[in-house]
């Protein structure tokens, strides 16, 4: 079960006790173990693939911005908790970087130039 969800269920039902089992050696070991993850925050900024090109060369921005609104729930909830005390300071977990993305060839340039100027 994602620890999200756990925290979530506790923020609507405090009354319901969640009862966490961890098949590996300490919690959260697969998918959030850094070293099996990117690690970046899903902000759709530089991730290409929720903004792909249409066959007409149209971009649609509606999915990368729908990506962002989650992006920006998520650090919400992590605000609140980092406030009540339940998460540590934010810089044990969460850093701002510049979002950067590196593309090859005239086509990818192009695309890239186009995403900029639609997401703008
Ligand atoms: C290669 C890769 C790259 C990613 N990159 C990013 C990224 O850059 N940014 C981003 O936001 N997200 C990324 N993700 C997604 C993100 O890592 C996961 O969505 C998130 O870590 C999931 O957290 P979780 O707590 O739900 O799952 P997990 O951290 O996987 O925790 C689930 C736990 O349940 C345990 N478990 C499973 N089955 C059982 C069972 N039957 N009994 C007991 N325990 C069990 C597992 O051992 C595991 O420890 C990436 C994922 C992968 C795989």
């Amino acid at each position: 079960m994602s620890a999200t969800l756990g925290t979530l269920l506790r923020e609507l039902q405090p009354d319901w006790k969640v009862v966490a089992f961890e098949r590996l050696g300490d919690v959260a070991e697969e998918s959030s173990n850094a070293w099996n993850n990117a690690g970046t925050g899903h902000a759709a900024l530089c991730e290409l693939n929720y903004m792909p090109e249409g066959k007409d060369g149209a971009l649609d921005p509606a999915k990368a911005i729908g990506i962002n609104e989650q992006f920006q729930l998520s650090r919400q909830l992590w605000s609140t908790l980092v406030d009540r005390g339940v998460l540590d300071a934010p810089t044990t977990f969460i850093n701002s970087t510049p979002h950067m993305t590196f593309v090859r060839g005239q086509k990818d340039v192009d695309y890239l130039r186009h995403r900029y100027e639609v997401l703008k």
